[in-house]
């Protein structure tokens, strides 16, 4: 399996998949048809699946051209049938399915949108986690509930720690200002800074991350990191209310 990381609109990033043995082409989020079109008519002249993790714009805007051109067929969460632009399959929770060679899961994850869903790959060991979990951060909290968010951040993370993860935004080096503030005394995270400037200054994606760097770096992760607590000065508070406390914080940061 091959995957391209292709750069969308001003931050977004969609993904393309190829299974050799299949020779079958997937996508993950067309934020927009032209620079799909651009790899996918170069490298593969074909497109068979359209995977959206949720219905927002900047994921589904190149579903409607990419389907007219390569007869694709676009796949999404069931409850987002009316939301998703050209829709044919409709995915539920935990559903198996086959994408030539590729054994799919669709993993429930609302609190984003209350129709977003990750695809995980079990034995190539990726996720693909659209804007729920970000790399050191997570999405806001548009449609679901801060306790939807947290328990489904709580399910990417119980995934294997070699998981990779791919994101649908390069937020990496705002997040990760973001962990430090309030993640001081984490060491991990001063290490991963220099990495991630160094990638961004040569105009590379951070992506893919792993789910175990996310459990040591991100803290939208660490909700029971006492140091965590210590900088919120919440020191008795629960998983979600330090959760709803960092969420609101991010979203003024
Ligand atoms: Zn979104
Ligand atoms: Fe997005």
């Amino acid at each position: 399996m091959n995957i391209d990381i292709i750069p969308c609109l001003n931050d977004n990033y969609s993904y393309l998949i190829h299974d050799e043995q299949s020779n079958t082409v997937v996508i993950v989020d067309p934020s927009e048809f032209a620079p799909c079109d651009k790899i996918i008519s170069k490298k593969y002249k074909k497109l068979n699946y359209i995977l959206n993790t949720h219905h927002h714009h900047d994921h589904v805007g190149g579903n409607a051209e990419l389907k007219k051109k390569y007869n694709a067929q676009i796949f999404g969460f069931e409850s987002d049938d009316k939301r998703i632009p050209g829709i044919d399959k409709l995915l539920k929770d935990n559903q198996e399915f086959k994408v030539g060679k590729l054994n799919f899961i669709t993993i429930f994850i609302p609190g984003h949108t209350i129709g977003h869903v990750a695809y995980y790959l079990k034995k190539e060991q990726v996720v693909f986690s659209g804007d729920t979990l970000f790399s050191m951060g997570c999405g806001r909290v548009f449609e679901g509930t801060y306790e939807q968010m947290l328990n489904s951040l709580k399910k990417l993370k119980n995934l294997p720690e070699n998981t990779k993860v791919y994101c649908g935004h390069e937020y990496t080096h705002d997040n990760l200002k973001f962990c430090l503030k309030f993640n001081p005394n984490n060491n991990a995270l001063k290490k991963k800074r220099e990495i991630i400037e160094a990638k961004i200054k040569h105009g590379k994606p951070t992506l893919p991350s792993t789910i175990g760097d996310e459990i040591q770096m991100n803290i939208f992760l660490r909700y029971d990191d006492p140091d965590v607590k210590e900088a919120l000065n919440l020191k008795k508070a629960s998983d979600l209310e330090i959760f709803t406390k960092l969420r609101d914080l991010k979203d003024n940061f």
